[in-house]
């Protein structure tokens, strides 16, 4: 059985605290001292995650702040050349991104590697996809978030970290598109960022991608649940997700084809990533096929792209 990562440091705190109060008992020839440690480490637990969850729930329904100065004049045609789906949004949306993306790149480092150069409109895309996913929800912009590593194509880490450690999430063994660490830095490649934002109805797309890992690792934990703004939803989310990843998981086994990338079926953080690029980019054939995991994203992300024109 895998313990889900929301539950491993609780579960592992408590484990300690019960081998030290069998320990003490055992020591003592008394179970008073052993009951008074385990009722207070759990208590002590359990506070500290309510203080956890409210300091998280504050920051996360704390309103975006965007700068007071004016949007360049020339991003929107910039934007619109780059990333097409831009063109489809409406008139309210598209002044949000821009908004956005100016906060974005006003507070975030965007930075070639291995001497690649970052243009304006190289930044300007990566901006505008990453933030896509945030234009309706009006919450912070990716406050965990300070730098974006940019390869000009797929690239081959130094330190190849086991998968899902320490928040990171990782594509593929070897040669990667792209990765989210938890702690404020996102891996990109250029050339898929490039034919993920050209190709608009492909269900790929490796900005969505990361971008929706980060806001899923917002709460310390990749997991596939992101801070969800009505903690009343948790529930629906998790079943509507979870019978959509256990229905990706068993298609894959048998190669059957599916709406969604068959790399959701890694594991639950990877069906969220992936069924959000599905979202933005097949939004009518999801609504048609899988109505009720389209209704869970729109909720979640206050978009309706399957409206656009
Ligand atoms: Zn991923």
């Amino acid at each position: 059985m895998t313990i889900p990562p929301r539950f491993q440091v609780p579960i592992f705190f408590i484990t300690v605290i019960i081998g030290v109060a069998i320990a003490i008992s055992i020591a003592e020839g008394s179970f008073i001292p052993a009951a008074l440690l385990l009722g207070a480490g759990i208590f002590a637990l359990v506070i500290f995650q309510a203080v956890k969850e409210i300091v998280l729930g504050i920051q996360w329904n704390r309103p975006v702040r965007f700068l007071d100065e004016p949007i360049p004049g020339h991003w929107e045609a910039i934007i619109a050349e780059q990333f097409p789906l831009f063109n489809r949004l409406k008139a309210e949306e598209k002044t949000s991104l821009l908004r956005y993306v100016q906060l974005f790149l006003s507070n975030k480092n965007i930075e070639g590697a291995g001497g690649l150069e970052v243009t304006e409109a190289m930044r300007l895309s990566i901006a505008a996809q990453a933030c896509i996913l945030l234009i309706n929800m009006g919450v912070p912009c990716y406050p965990n978030l300070r730098t974006v590593i940019v390869y000009e194509g797929t690239y081959r880490p130094r330190n190849e970290a086991r998968p899902n450690t320490g928040g990171q999430i990782v594509h593929a063994p070897g040669w990667r598109l792209g990765e989210s660490w938890t702690h404020g830095t996102v891996v990109l490649s250029w050339q898929s960022t490039e034919s993920g934002a050209s190709n608009t109805t492909d269900g790929h797309n490796v900005v969505m991608h990361e971008f929706a890992h980060q806001l899923d690792q917002e709460d310390g934990v990749a997991d596939g649940v992101p801070l969800l703004r009505h903690p009343s939803t948790l529930r629906g989310w998790g079943e509507v997700l979870g019978t959509h990843y256990d229905k990706l998981k068993k298609a894959k086994k048998k190669n059957r084809r599916t709406l969604l990338r068959k790399y959701g079926a890694t594991n639950p953080a990877e069906f969220f990533a992936v069924a959000t690029e599905a979202f933005f980019e097949k939004p009518y054939y999801m609504k048609k096929k899988q109505p009720d995991l389209y209704e869970e994203l729109k909720t979640f992300y206050e978009h309706d792209p399957a409206s656009w024109t």
